[in-house]
Order: C-alpha cells, then sequence, then structure tokens
C-alpha cells in the first residue's frame, strides 16, 4: 500500500513540476516579447514630507499588461523575472524609462523631486551594474542626487560586493534606501556599514500601529533611523489614524493610498503635481 501510495505521490509531484516549469517557460516567452513590444509600463506613487506634506519623493514601479495574460503583478513577474535572468534587461529598462519621465516633467516645469528605483538581488550579481547606472544617468542627462535606488537586505547581506557597489554608487552622488525594513534578515551591521539614506518601514509595521506591540517597533525602528542620520518613510500608508501616530512617532516621510496609489505618469501630474506647478 505504501508502494502504490509513494508511486502516485512522485506522479502527483513530476506533473507538478512539469506544469511549474511550462508556466515559467510561457512567462518567460511572453515577457521577452513584453519588452521588445512595448507591454511594461510604470506607476508612480508618491511620497510626502510629514512636515510640510509636500511632494518630496516618487517610486517608480513596474506594471505589465500581458496581451495574452492580463495584468501581471509585480509579486510574479519579478521573481520569474529574477529566475530567468530577464530582470537585466527588464531592471534597464525601469531605470531608463524612470530617468526619461523625470527629465520630461523637469523640462514642464513640474516639482522635480528625486525619483525611486528598486534593484532586485539578480541585478547586484552584474559585473556592470554601475556602468550599466552610469550610462542611464549620462544618457538621460538627470542629476544623479534626483536618484534614488531601493535596495533590500537581502542584498546588502552580500556584504563584500554590496559594499563595493554601493560606495561605487554613492560617490555618484545617488542616494541609496533600504525597502521593506524589518521583514528580511534585518541586521544593524548592514545598516551602518553602507551609507544608507533613506530606511522603509514595510508596510506590514504600518498596518499594527494600532497596537502598542506594533507603535513600539515602529519607534525603534524610527529612532534607529534617525540615530544613524537617515530618514525614515513609511510604506502602506492607508488611514488618517496612521498618518498622525506616525506623525507623533517623528516618522519623516509618508507613502501610501492614503496619499495616492501608483498612478500613470499623466494621472500624477493631473492629481499630484498641479499643486506644485512652478
Ligand atoms: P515595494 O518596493 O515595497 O513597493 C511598495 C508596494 O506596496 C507596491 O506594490 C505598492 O503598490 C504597494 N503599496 C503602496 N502603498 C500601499 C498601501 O497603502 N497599501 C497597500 N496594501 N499597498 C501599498 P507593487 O507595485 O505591487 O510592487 C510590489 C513589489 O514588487 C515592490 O515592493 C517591489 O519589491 C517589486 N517591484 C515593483 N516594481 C519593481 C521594479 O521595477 N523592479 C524591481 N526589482 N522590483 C519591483
Ligand atoms: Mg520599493
Ligand atoms: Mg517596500
Ligand atoms: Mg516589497
Amino acid at each position: 500500500y505504501a508502494k502504490k501510495q509513494g508511486r502516485n505521490t512522485i506522479r502527483l509531484y513530476s506533473s507538478t513540476i512539469e506544469a511549474l516549469t511550462q508556466n515559467h517557460l510561457k512567462m518567460e516567452v511572453l515577457m521577452r516579447k513584453a519588452l521588445h513590444e512595448n507591454e511594461f509600463t510604470l506607476h508612480y506613487q508618491p511620497q510626502f514630507r510629514a512636515d510640510t506634506e509636500e511632494v518630496c519623493g516618487i517610486e517608480a514601479l513596474i506594471r505589465w499588461n500581458s496581451k495574452e495574460l492580463g495584468m501581471i503583478a509585480p509579486d510574479r513577474l519579478i521573481p520569474i523575472a529574477e529566475e530567468t535572468g530577464l530582470i537585466v534587461p527588464i531592471g534597464r529598462w525601469v531605470l531608463e524609462e524612470a530617468c526619461k519621465q523625470l527629465k520630461v516633467w523637469e523640462r514642464n516645469g513640474f516639482p522635480v523631486v528625486p525619483i525611486s528605483v528598486n534593484l532586485s538581488l539578480r541585478q547586484f550579481f552584474q559585473s556592470d551594474l554601475c556602468e550599466m547606472i552610469e550610462k542611464v544617468i549620462e544618457d538621460t542627462g538627470i542629476q544623479p542626487k534626483y536618484l534614488t535606488l531601493e535596495i533590500t537586505e537581502t542584498i546588502a547581506m552580500q556584504e563584500e560586493m554590496a559594499i563595493g557597489v554601493l560606495d561605487r554608487l554613492k560617490r555618484l552622488g545617488i542616494k541609496i534606501a533600504m525597502d521593506d525594513f524589518g521583514t528580511g534578515y534585518s541586521s544593524l551591521k548592514y545598516l551602518q556599514s553602507f551609507s544608507i539614506d533613506h530606511v522603509k518601514i514595510d508596510k506590514a509595521f504600518t498596518n499594527r500601529l494600532n497596537s502598542k506591540e506594533g507603535r513600539a517597533i515602529i519607534s525603534t525602528i524610527i529612532a534607529l533611523g534617525h540615530n544613524l542620520d537617515m530618514k525614515v518613510v513609511a510604506e502602506g500608508v492607508e488611514t488618517p489614524d496612521q498618518v498622525s501616530a506616525l506623525r507623533e512617532l517623528g516618522c519623516d516621510i509618508f507613502q501610501g493610498y492614503y496619499f495616492s496609489r501608483p498612478v500613470p505618469a499623466k494621472e500624477l501630474e493631473s492629481k499630484v503635481f498641479y499643486q506644485y506647478r512652478q
């Protein structure tokens, strides 16, 4: 009986693997095509200063509306892009597109605030990551101080490599943000060995602001960030109660649906930027 059961289990297992592989292959093919046929777009989510509520940054987030598959969320797209290596050309496209958009806003008299682009671990293993970034900055003509790269704790864990790359990017004048702080392998060593400008409190913590423990964690991250001369950004801010609680705790920057969802560039102009037009 056990043998029979075992065999069935194996059969089920291998057909699952097969299905997954098929699915990955299909996604890979469609993603390559998407790059060439411009199916990727960027949405932009503004960040606001806690004190004045002025826009002080914009995060660029990838969107994929596939002809064959419909909308694919980044949480599905990015892991497959990482596995297949497609994150390298996709990541370059995201950076170029975000920098070009920043230039367009600047030319059209919109406020110039730093734009944030997410970097994934695999991109750090590209030997020419720094050259690629330098080239995009040069080609698009943005000032490096208006570019923020969001990294995660998994990147920071690759210490030897990360320190070299981040030092070089910092020397160019680029800013670095530690994304999703507190969800990964949060070592204090990482926060202090790289010159990080912003620490972003993950939305899972923002969500727990109504509990005493949740508030304690956030206030600790804020104190840590400030003691290390960083600005602290809260992600996933959805309610006015969260805004006032975060303000009381000394958080510097807010990002979340309460202020704005990530939106296409045009919508950001009409809904957010118009108030600041110079
Ligand atoms: P992230 O970098 O932490 O980005 C924040 C995510 O939280 C975004 O999800 C955003 O839409 C969402 N969000 C913002 N405000 C709120 C809120 O108030 N409530 C809730 N529930 N969610 C909020 P999105 O756009 O689905 O992206 C998910 C993740 O995918 C990102 O997390 C990032 O890790 C990754 N990602 C997105 N675009 C790129 C990209 O161009 N390159 C790379 N490497 N990763 C990307
Ligand atoms: Mg991010
Ligand atoms: Mg995040
Ligand atoms: Mg995230």
